[in-house]
């Protein structure tokens, strides 16, 4: 994959999105969903993240990937109405951090598509957040302003001080799916995740675990107090327009306890 195929993947618009829903730990009550790019490439079929972000960040195309991601899910979430409410995540790209032109667009399209910023979380890693925390700092604050909610997301894979995390204005911590898929039956892994989910809760923050993929794992989670839940287990990401119809089912299922 080169730069040009990218090119054409922006203006061909080739990157579609599926959503993972989150649910409440406590009471399996569906919080909202994360917005997960897609490349539909015409010959390698589907392309995952993990292969074209990096590419597109290397290329300086990764501006116009989330202008196209941020487009198309909260035009999905505006004609969506059972998802009203909840929360749309979406995650942003280190290279965009100290973006100030993008977090205004951002929010021009909240506007085009009718919904309230606070219902938008913006997911930044937390590698790059630490190491920049000027910019860090900056952004957070301004994209706070702008009404949006921010998210350290693939948190737990560093260790970052926890006076500098009181300073930054997040609202969320995300801790990263490979530290529950790791084993999290294990005495070291669950006394990891209830450290991080500690620290969390120490500094205020709501904390969610992705990667459950067991019942015994969500079970795990309730008992620590984690406040939400994304995994295989819950759903795995869909395509938006089944979005609707396995809200239904799986209310369904509750009402007659087979969840
Ligand atoms: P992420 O933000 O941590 O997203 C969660 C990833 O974990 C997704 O992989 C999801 O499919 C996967 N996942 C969810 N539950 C489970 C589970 O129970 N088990 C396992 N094994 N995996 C699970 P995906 O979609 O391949 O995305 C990978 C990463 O690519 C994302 O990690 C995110 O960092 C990045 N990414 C995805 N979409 C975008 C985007 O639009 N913009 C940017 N900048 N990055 C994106
Ligand atoms: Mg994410």
């Amino acid at each position: 994959m080169t730069k040009q195929d990218l090119e054409v993947a922006i203006s061909e618009k080739q990157i579609r999105l599926v959503y993972q829903p989150k649910i409440e730990c406590a009471t399996g009550a569906l919080t909202g969903f994360e917005a997960l790019a897609r490349w539909d490439h015409p010959e390698l079929g589907l392309v995952m993240p993990d292969l074209f972000i990096p590419l597109a960040e290397q290329s300086g195309l990764i501006d116009a990937i989330t202008d196209q991601v941020a487009g198309q899910a909260l035009r999905w979430y505006g004609d969506t109405p059972a998802v009203q409410g909840l929360t749309l995540s979406i995650n942003l790209s280190e290279k965009s951090l100290g973006n100030m032109e993008l977090a205004d667009r951002l929010k021009a399209k909240c506007a085009e598509a009718g919904i309230s910023e606070g219902c938008v979380i913006l997911e930044i890693a937390e590698q790059s957040a630490m190491d920049d925390q000027l910019l860090t700092l900056d952004m957070f604050a301004g994209l706070r302003m702008l009404g949006f909610r921010v998210s350290i997301d693939h948190f737990g894979l560093r260790e970052t001080s926890t006076p500098l995390l009181a300073r930054l204005p997040f609202s969320e911590i995300k801790i990263d799916k490979s530290i529950a898929l790791a084993d999290s039956r294990s005495f070291e892994s669950q006394e990891y995740i209830k450290s991080k989910v500690d620290l969390g809760h120490r500094l205020g923050l709501s904390v969610v675990t992705e990667g459950v993929e067991d019942r015994e794992t969500l079970e795990f989670l309730k008992k620590i107090g984690c406040d939400i839940a994304q995994g295989y287990y819950i759903a795995c990401p869909m395509s938006g327009d089944l979005v609707t119809d396995w809200m239904y089912g799986r209310d369904e299922a509750r009402m007659r306890r087979l969840l």
